[in-house]
């Protein structure tokens, strides 16, 4: 028989090796075909007297990334049709469903001849989950090889007999940490946990598979065998007692109780290992069945998965425009933005000249890409002859000239309009046609910006966030003015650095900014109103928030608030800030010389490591104190998220954001919007628009006019809309 996504070729010794790799796709991934394949290959091999054991491995340098969440996705569409048909039976629907891979896997686990996987390279999820109902496991010791149960990570948890072999191989902290985290093991690492049996060199692979076939192995998993007992001892056993009564209490430690999916994780080990195997099973397809109806499952697998990839593959590009290659890219200021910037560059292997005022400003640049190239060297993430080419590639000058070939040049110098205006003209005197001009600004709109430019169809916005080798977003900003082809450009840059974009339309602060100031600005409310410091902070964090928005304010700057606070009003007039809020940064600034981490003092004070960061204690002397019991932390966690989703519905309604996808991606990876709500646009379609304007209007009674519903909330509300039905990103592409 022939497969579209497996060859077999069965050897002398009657071991079948079974390769997969997917023709169309440059990652093997498990669709309900792969499936269909992998049964029929158990039932032909089952069947071939002349088979003895199978080896399974992958024809592409990694194994594979295990379920085709797009699949899944799918799921939750036909749910939805499902439950308009007939709710009683659509459930029951969605469990037969769920159950498909994991009965695929027991039945490969249990047809009788032994299955040994041969992982060559990165195994994820669903294909790990495969891997552990084979007898074997052989894993290469190729630094590529990343071994990991990720789906907690987009709010799904291993559903294919994960959560049960896992504990009945590894110790169960062990299994609980790496099942609740997602995060990646090595191959060593994963040896060590008990969860592959060796690790060997590349070229060992295969044969190593092969060999334990030779030797005997049985098919039939230790669970399966009489007398099998959970690594530990199981459930009711002296270190148990110690284990689950601290694990659900770490677990709200670490996720405030916002991951329905972690918690299901714990359930099914709980009690999937106080019951036979196959009962196991069954748990755990229950607990999935009921984490796919979750709106965090939905809107997290829909954002930070779906979403995420379109837009990195250039779901914004306008179409027809040649793909660019970069032959040379021009970095104009090598101080703190522009030396990263002139790095992430370099890495995604193109030529980089490094500019700043002088030769000294430029090599000290050059010196801060050392320092990183030196880090990602002494971490093994690169090699020292990766690390030394990726420098050779950097050439930091004061010469204009050099800028004469590039194709790409991105501005980063002082955030000065004079500055960047005289930077724009020397470039523009030396760029060759058609280049691209980008500025870095992070303030400045970008179509006064472009005022200066000869050319302000090849003037564009790529704004990077910092640390820029650390984050993954870059919003690209059009200009009035601006043109397809500089938005295909930086588009294709942005993809050849590995990032991912959101394209918005030019505003003061873009998308993300605009987000952020509306955190911080709430919690300069919430700290005039007299609401310790400590319930703030703590708040957001219950909130599903990363940093809270004191603390976030010190990284980025006290003094840079006031800053913008008084160029605001100079531009825009008094009106534009709210005096309170200057007045509280004013006496941070200047009465107190907290200006955040920077100076080692802002709302926290930063004692020389090791001591931690804490609140400044001078914080509860600016305003009269609430008591603690008088706030309710439930409504400081409603504010905090509230403000920053009404900021992002404001960005759609006024033509800002176009694509609710960039919202809620953008706040994601721009500033860890609870990740578990999809961002901030599926944090409203999640609870419903109309349910968000009764919370709106319940906060705007309590706490000001800030946060009245838009009318394009109320809108929405009363027609029953949501974001992604109004604004749907799809219909927009296909009428294009
Ligand atoms: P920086 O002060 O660290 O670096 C600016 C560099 O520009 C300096 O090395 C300076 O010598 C150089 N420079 C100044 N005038 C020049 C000229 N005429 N010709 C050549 N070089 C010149 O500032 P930064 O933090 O890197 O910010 C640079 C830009 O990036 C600003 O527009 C800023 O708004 C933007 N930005 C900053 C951040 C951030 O977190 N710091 C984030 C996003 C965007």
């Amino acid at each position: 028989m022939t497969y579209k996504n497996f060859t077999i070729e069965t050897d002398a010794d009657g071991i079948a090796l079974v390769t997969w790799d997917m023709p169309d796709k440059s990652m093997n991934v498990i669709t309900v075909e792969v499936m269909n394949e992998l049964e029929a290959i158990i039932d032909q091999t089952v069947a071939d007297a002349a088979v003895k054991g199978v080896v399974i491995t992958s024809g592409k340098s990694s194994f594979s990334g295990g379920a085709d969440l797009s699949m899944i996705k799918s799921m939750f569409s036909l749910q939805q049709e499902e439950k308009a048909k007939d709710p009683a039976h659509a459930v029951e629907k969605l469990f037969a469903l769920t159950g498909r891979m994991s009965a695929l896997y027991r039945k490969l686990e249990t047809c009788g001849k032994p299955w040994v996987s041969a992982i060559n390279g990165t195994c994820m999820g669903g294909a790990f989950e495969l891997s552990l109902a084979c007898h074997g496991r052989v894993a290469s010791s190729a630094k590529s090889v990343k071994i990991a149960l990720p789906e907690v990570k987009v709010g799904i948890f291993p559903g294919a007999g994960g959560t049960q072999r896992v504990p009945r191989l590894a110790n169960t902290q062990d299994a609980l940490q790496m099942m609740t985290s997602g995060s990646s093991l090595t191959a060593a690492r994963a040896k060590a946990m008990n969860l592959v049996h060796q690790v060997v060199a590349p070229e060992e692979l295969v044969p190593a598979a092969k060999q334990m076939i030779k030797d005997g192995l049985k098919p039939v998993a230790p669970w399966d065998e009489k007398g099998f007992k959970v690594p530990g001892g199981g459930i009711w056993t002296p270190a148990s007692a110690q284990l689950w009564p601290a694990a659900p209490a770490i677990l709200r430690r670490e996720t405030a109780g916002n991951y329905p999916a972690a918690l299901a994780i714990l359930k099914c080990v709980y009690e999937g290992l106080q019951v036979p195997f196959d009962t196991g099973l069954k748990i755990e397809q229950r607990y999935f069945t009921y984490i796919l109806q979750t709106t965090e499952a939905f809107s997290m697998i829909r954002s930070l998965f779906i979403s995420m990839q379109e837009l990195g593959k250039g779901a914004r590009r306008p179409a027809g425009i040649p793909k660019s290659e970069f032959k040379k890219v021009g970095i104009v200021g090598a101080g703190f933005m522009g030396a990263s910037i002139a790095y992430v560059t370099a890495a995604a292997g193109i030529p980089v000249v490094l500019i700043d005022r002088d030769q000294e400003a430029a090599d000290k640049g050059k010196s801060v890409c050392e320092g990183l190239a030196g880090g990602s060297v002494s971490k093994g993430r690169l090699s020292k002859e990766e690390g030394e080419k990726l420098l050779s590639l950097i050439s930091p000058t004061a010469d204009y000239a050099a800028l004469s070939d590039a194709d790409l040049v991105i501005e980063a110098v002082f955030e000065d309009r004079d500055v960047k205006k005289a930077v724009t003209e020397k470039v523009e005197a030396v760029l060759p046609e058609g280049a691209i001009f980008a500025s870095n600004t992070s303030t400045l709109p970008i179509t006064g910006l472009a005022k200066n430019s000869k050319h302000p169809d090849q003037f564009i916005g790529v704004h990077f966030f910092s640390p820029v080798e650390k984050m993954m977003l870059t919003e690209v900003i059009l200009g009035k003015e601006t043109g397809d082809r500089a938005l295909a450009v930086a588009l294709d840059y942005v993809a050849a650095i590995r990032k991912t974009p959101i394209v918005v339309n030019d505003t003061r602060g873009f998308y993300v900014n605009r987000c952020v100031f509306r955190y911080i600005a709430e919690a300069y409310d919430m700290l005039i109103e007299g609401v310790p410091a400590a319930m703030i902070e703590n708040a957001a964090k219950m909130a599903g928030m990363p940093v809270g928005p004191l603390s976030l304010n010190d990284e980025v700057a006290v003094d840079l608030s006031y800053k913008i606070f008084k160029a605001s009003i100079a531009d825009l007039g008094p009106q534009s800030v709210d005096p309170r809020h200057m007045d509280l940064v004013a006496k941070m600034v200047e009465n107190e010389g907290r200006l955040g981490r920077k100076s080692q003092k802002g709302f926290y004070d930063y004692p020389a490591k090791p001591a931690k960061k804490r609140l400044w204690s001078g914080l509860k002397h600016l305003y009269p104190q609430q008591r603690p019991e008088n706030v309710d932390i439930a409504t400081l966690k409603d504010r905090l998220l509230v403000t920053i989703a009404l900021e992002a519905s404001r960005t759609v309604e006024e033509g800002i954001v176009t694509d609710p996808r960039e919202a809620d991606v953008g706040s994601i990876l721009g500033f860890g919007f609870a990740p578990y709500t999809g961002g901030t646009l599926s944090y409203i379609d999640g609870m419903g628009v109309k349910a968000f304007v009764d919370l709106c209007e319940t906060l705007a009674a309590e706490f000001g006019d800030r946060f009245k519903p838009t009318p394009l909330l109320l809108d929405m509300a009363a027609k029953g809309e949501t974001f992604y039905g109004r604004f749907d990103p799809y219909a927009r592409k296909a009428a294009a």
